[in-house]
């Protein structure tokens, strides 16, 4: 089976949209050309309507969404700083990691794997954090965690949410949710290679910017000149052309759609996956209050060899799924339904071949 026909239903990389996979055969041009500068000022006029925010800091960091969770803490932490950080599976416990290198004192705040947080106690955990920090869309669980009550009690602290998962997938309201700083990947609903980590500051946040950052690469102070004076629009390194103009592409396909129609797409396949897979007899981990469409956690059944199953899903048939992570390693399949992936055709395919695979 050739690859062009592999389905991409892990927890990321989604299949591209083909409007993606053009603009990445377009002919390169240098990083400081105006007809590339158009593509990127466009690409952040696009990025501030993808997450419904007025920032004008709001671009596209070079590096994955790994890059977008570092310059959150790197750019914001300063030695001490008390940083209450929301955990409920990888991601969570990732944060903790990255704010605590950069000096953070991190309060965490524990819910079990596969539940979501609890606002309330994310906002006791203490008095005055400079910063709380949340994952909007847990991929390693497939639970959605409350955003909007913790931007409603954060007081003085500044909120930062990782919307990897979420963007393009669920609704995402950053000034309506009072997020001071969020980030994202490319590869997930926007349906675009990894590569970029699409990134929005509020204004308040960048009254705090640290002086100078331990890392000089994810550095606001030397990237925010190009977005924010409006003159001399360039990155402190090269911009990575190519990676702008797919995510220019692929956020034009979203926003075209509309995002309240792309959020209802991936609800409805969401649905379609999660019903189908309980009717195969297949145990869901997520509350369904919090469960997201884009990402579907599903327990393997006993004496069931959970790699073979993969094995034979992607040989026999081109469909990737997810193996479970951290505490869900071996546990649990993650089936993705994102970006273009997202369609009932997708589904219904996963769906025979995962009954067929497993006898049921
Ligand atoms: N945050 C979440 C919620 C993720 O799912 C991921 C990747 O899967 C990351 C952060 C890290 O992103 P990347 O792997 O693109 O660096």
């Amino acid at each position: 089976m050739p690859l062009s026909d592999r389905v991409l239903m892990g927890p990321g990389p989604s299949n591209l949209y083909p409007e993606v996979v053009a603009a990445l055969t377009h002919p390169m041009l240098g990083h400081l050309d105006p007809d590339f500068l158009s593509v990127l000022d466009e690409t952040c006029v696009r990025l501030r309507t993808a997450f419904a925010t007025t920032n004008a800091l709001t671009l596209p960091l070079s590096g994955t969404g790994s890059a977008g969770m570092e310059a959150a803490f790197v750019n914001f932490v300063r030695p001490g700083d008390a940083v209450v950080v929301g955990v409920n599976g990888v991601f969570g416990e990732r944060m903790v990691e990255v704010a605590g290198r950069h000096g953070a004192d991190v309060v965490r705040v524990d819910a079990p794997w596969g539940s979501p947080l609890d606002p309330a106690a994310v906002l006791a955990a203490h008095p005055a954090p400079a910063l709380i920090a949340l994952v909007h869309a847990e991929t390693s669980t497939g639970v959605r965690n409350d955003i909007e009550p913790v931007g409603a009690g954060k007081g003085d602290a500044l909120l930062v949410v990782d919307t990897v998962t979420s963007l393009g997938g669920i609704p995402v309201e950053v000034d309506g949710w009072g997020v001071d700083v969020a980030y994202s990947g490319t590869q997930k609903c926007l349906g675009v290679p990894p590569g970029l980590a699409p990134l929005t500051v509020s204004d308040r946040a960048r009254e705090r910017l640290v002086e100078r950052p331990s890392s000089w690469y994810l550095d606001l102070n030397l990237i925010a000149g190009y977005v924010a004076s409006g003159t001399g629009r360039t990155y402190h390194h090269t911009a990575p052309v190519s990676m702008v103009t797919a995510l220019h592409a692929g956020l034009g396909v979203l926003l075209e759609e509309g995002l309240v129609a792309s959020w209802e797409r991936h609800r409805a396949c969401g649905t379609l996956l999660q019903d189908g897979l309980e009717r195969l007899g297949l145990e869901l981990v997520a509350p369904v209050s919090h469960r997201l469409p884009q990402l579907t956690t599903v327990r393997v059944p006993d004496g069931v060899d959970e790699a073979a199953v993969r094995s034979r899903l992607r040989e026999g048939f081109g469909i990737e799924i997810g193996a479970g992570a951290g505490q869900l390693a071996g546990k649990v399949w993650r089936i993705g339904c994102m970006g273009h992936t997202a369609r009932p055709r997708n589904v219904a395919l996963v769906l025979a071949a995962l009954g067929e695979v497993l006898g049921r």
